[in-house]
């Protein structure tokens, strides 16, 4: 039997009875990361790295969890866990198990470029590879975040030029902070919708500091908001949310508006193409370094990233799991399939 198999609850570990980032309750669940798709309610045990942990504690409520520090191993019935880093958000790990010469790894969700905000993404050598496939499409190539960041200021410059307020919609875990921190704070106000705020407060809470910023609320003026940058869910776009903002300039971070149509989809004037996951030749690169054979594919373009990758002589398979993506990166995910192959 292999070390690790994949359940109808997720990822396991039969050895030592443990799952990782099960989508069902179990006894014991070790999480890469934060995001809702990996770390989920109901579990009796929970293991994850110390810098995971918080928004953890926060987004599961009352949870019994347990930390490590990144490369401490863990070891259970003679199985040896070890979290390193993902480069993903904060505290995200990949885990590798080991037992009598046989290793995996499960990555969880990973970028290899360092954001410097998350602890920055080390290739752990294995046999078995789980990876994700979120932007498994050679369409799928990031340019250096440097300039994507120096985009989006100059956009911001230019709508206060216009007496214009800037929003732009960012995942309220990971995309959101990591936008905060490459945002020019001398051009005005950072104000921010609830839920990003909320997060902030757990990172800044566990000693992380983060860029000034400002609790969107009733009690502001609404003549305050011109010229300044509001952070902002993608959910709140079109919602009566917006409306304080008067005529409002929005952009959208994220992945997917490498693709025609995505923008539009979002209500957005601009699109600025910013992931915390890898680009495709990142995910190639990221497979090379493991020195794996054995490549399993998650979440993503899984039927076209392993055909790919079988080309190329990897052993690798697609697999069924109910890991989503960025819940809200993934809303237009099978029509972005579509007119990629068309
Ligand atoms: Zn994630
Ligand atoms: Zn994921």
């Amino acid at each position: 039997m292999a070390l690790l198999t994949f359940t109808d609850r997720g990822i396991f570990c039969e050895r030592a009875n443990v799952y990782i980032d099960p989508w069902k309750p179990v006894d014991y669940a070790m999480i890469t990361h934060g995001h809702a798709d990996h770390s989920r309610w109901g579990s009796k045990h929970y293991l994850c790295t110390r810098t995971a942990a918080p928004v953890i504690n926060y987004r599961l409520g009352d949870v019994n969890i347990e930390t490590v520090e990144y490369g401490e191993v863990k070891t259970i019935n003679g199985v040896k866990f070890s979290f390193h880093p993902a480069g993903h958000i904060i505290g995200s790990a990949q885990i590798r198990v080991e037992y009598k010469g046989e290793i995996w790894v499960a990555s969880g969700d990973y970028k290899l470029e360092d954001d410097g905000l998350s602890e920055a993404y080390e290739p752990v050598k294995c046999q078995h590879f789980i990876t994700e496939s979120t932007f498994g499409l050679p369409v799928y190539r990031w340019v250096p975040q440097e300039e994507v960041f120096a985009d989006i200021n100059d956009w911001w410059r230019a709508n206060k030029e216009d007496n214009q307020v800037s929003v732009v919609t960012a995942y309220a875990l990971g995309k959101a902070q990591r936008l905060l921190q490459g945002l020019d704070p001398s051009l005005g106000t950072i104000y921010t919708h609830g839920a990003i705020e909320n997060t902030n407060e757990v990172i800044r809470a566990q000693g992380i500091d983060l860029p000034p910023t400002v609790r969107v609320t009733q009690a502001i003026d609404k003549k305050e908001y011109p010229g300044n940058m509001v952070i902002a869910t993608p959910g709140a776009v079109g919602q009566t949310w917006m409306k304080k903002f008067g005529r409002a300039r929005v952009g959208a971070a994220s992945g997917w508006m490498t693709l025609r149509g995505a923008r539009r989809r979002r209500g957005a004037d601009r699109g600025f193409v910013l992931s915390d996951h890898c680009d495709w030749p990142s995910l190639l690169e990221a497979i090379d370094l493991t020195g794996a054979d054995n490549i399993y594919v998650t979440h993503g373009y899984t039927a076209l990233f392993s055909k790919y990758l079988r080309g190329l002589g990897y052993n690798a398979v697609e697999l069924e799991t109910e890991y989503e993506g960025e819940l809200a990166e993934i809303e237009t995910k099978k029509e972005e399939e579509e007119s990629v192959s068309t």
